[in-house]
């Protein structure tokens, strides 16, 4: 069965960024990805897909608040253009704020309708190598004195590119070797600077790409393994809920019969009657004890008496309606059911069609006085709560019904209601 991991996001957890698909069964490749290690920075394909989805859903703010800052960087520097060389101000601000910023802008809002992470990765990219080249424009235009005071340009946006922009690392890394292919083509085509200058530009760039690399590798490399490890952690959640759910269920039942237990039926007994007092609607009870049970074990032996158990149960719960009737194993050879929005006729019907049901089941019962069968005696009492009433009285009731069954002969119905005995 895929058991899907809830998409619930709380403050103190992760788990609402998974994909709403991630199936319990995908542990065993979760946790092998992790003992395999992350460092090669990608997964196997269905790991790898639920990777990418919660990356983008977890880092969209990042990337998002990246952008701006960097729009807003590169254009404070529009101020340096002026101090630089304030003749060349139109072609900067032209490249400036005519292509970069916009660029940037627009990927920005594109982030609200890109869903595909690899694109919106793709186009962050570009957006790099445009401000790049846009650096690399300023510095062509501007005047071999002047050129290299931009030139830090290109290490800033090598850092923006590793650390900044949440970019995942190959695409940080296409990004920034980009750059630097572009400024060595540069360089050596169009700019025709001295060769020591050159040098010392490479130098520095690829300075930023030493420095940027292993913060941006290790930022992946982190960010997957928190995604590994909140997803084993969901799935561990997952179950030991099921296992508390189980673990409920188990304190709730008979072991022998597999029908409720003494303390279920308290509490459904507790509720029911509370909901029969609100409405002031009838409730009944039945208790249902087995006939010369003792003398049955004796003669029969205890492992059938456990079997006659078990019979005996399931011919009560099948014939009540599932979901309103609760019965209960009460004690050593007696069952007690709660029909709820039932009279005594109806009530008295039930116990009838029960106490039947047993003989049907046609368990030969050597020792019985009244039959050659296993037989059931059932006391039935029924009531509509009123306020100042205790539960206890209606117990009290089917209890002196049974034992009015039991003293009638036995392998009948006995009834106590509140003014007769019938
Ligand atoms: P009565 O018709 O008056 O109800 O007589 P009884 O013999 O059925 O009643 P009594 O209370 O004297 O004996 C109940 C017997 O139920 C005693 C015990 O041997 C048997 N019993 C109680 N719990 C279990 C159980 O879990 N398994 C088995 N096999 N027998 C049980
Ligand atoms: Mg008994
Ligand atoms: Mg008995």
């Amino acid at each position: 069965m895929k058991e899907e991991v809830r998409n619930r996001r709380s403050s103190s957890d992760d788990s609402g960024y998974l994909p709403n698909t991630f199936s319990l069964e995908d542990a065993f490749s979760i946790e092998r990805e992790l003992e395999r290690g992350v460092w090669r920075l990608r997964f196997s394909p269905p790991v790898e897909e639920a990777f990418i989805n919660y990356y983008l859903n977890r880092y969209m703010w990042r990337i998002r608040l990246g952008i701006l800052f960097g729009i807003m960087l590169y254009a404070v520097f529009g101020l340096l253009d002026l101090v630089v060389s304030p003749e060349h101000k139109k072609i900067m601000w032209t490249i400036r704020y005519g292509v970069v910023c916009p660029s940037g802008l627009l990927f920005l809002l594109s982030t609200y309708r890109i869903r595909k992470e690899w694109l919106i990765h793709t186009l962050h990219a570009l957006v790099i190598v445009i401000a790049g080249m846009g650096v690399i424009a300023m510095i062509a235009f501007l005047p071999p004195d002047k050129d290299f005071l931009h030139q830090s340009g290109l290490m800033i946006i090598t850092f923006y590119a590793y650390t900044l922009s949440a970019l995942r690392f190959r695409y940080a890394l296409f990004a920034s070797l980009t750059l630097v292919l572009l400024h060595l083509v540069g360089d050596l085509f169009f700019l025709h600077k001295a060769v020591n200058r050159m040098v010392a530009d490479m130098f520095f760039l690829s300075s930023a790409n030493l420095i940027g690399i292993p913060v941006s590798y290790l930022w992946e490399y982190q960010s997957r393994r928190d995604f590994l490890l909140t997803v084993l952690l969901t799935m561990e959640k997952k179950r030991v809920e099921k296992l508390n759910e189980k673990l409920r269920e188990m304190s709730y039942m008979d072991s022998l019969t597999g029908v409720a237990n003494r303390r279920k039926f308290e509490e459904y007994l507790e509720a029911e009657w509370e909901r029969a007092k609100r409405a002031g609607r009838p409730i009944s009870l039945l208790l249902i004890d087995i006939d010369f049970f003792k003398k049955y074990n004796d003669i029969m032996g205890h492992p059938k008496g456990d079997k006659c158990l078990r019979e005996v149960a399931q011919a009560i719960s099948a014939n009540l309606r599932k979901g309103i009737d609760l019965v209960a194993r009460y004690g050593g050879e007696e069952f007690v059911v709660v029909l709820p929005e039932t009279d005594l006729s109806q009530a008295k019907k039930i116990a009838e069609r029960i106490r039947e049901a047993v003989m049907d089941l046609k368990i030969p019962h050597p020792g019985s006085d009244v039959y050659d069968r296993v037989t059931v005696s059932v006391g039935v009492a029924s009531l509509i709560p009123r306020e100042g009433m205790r539960k206890e009285q209606l117990i009290k009731m089917a209890d002196e019904a049974l034992y009015i069954a039991k003293k009638r002969g036995r392998n009948r119905v006995g009834t106590f209601t509140e003014r007769s005995v019938a």
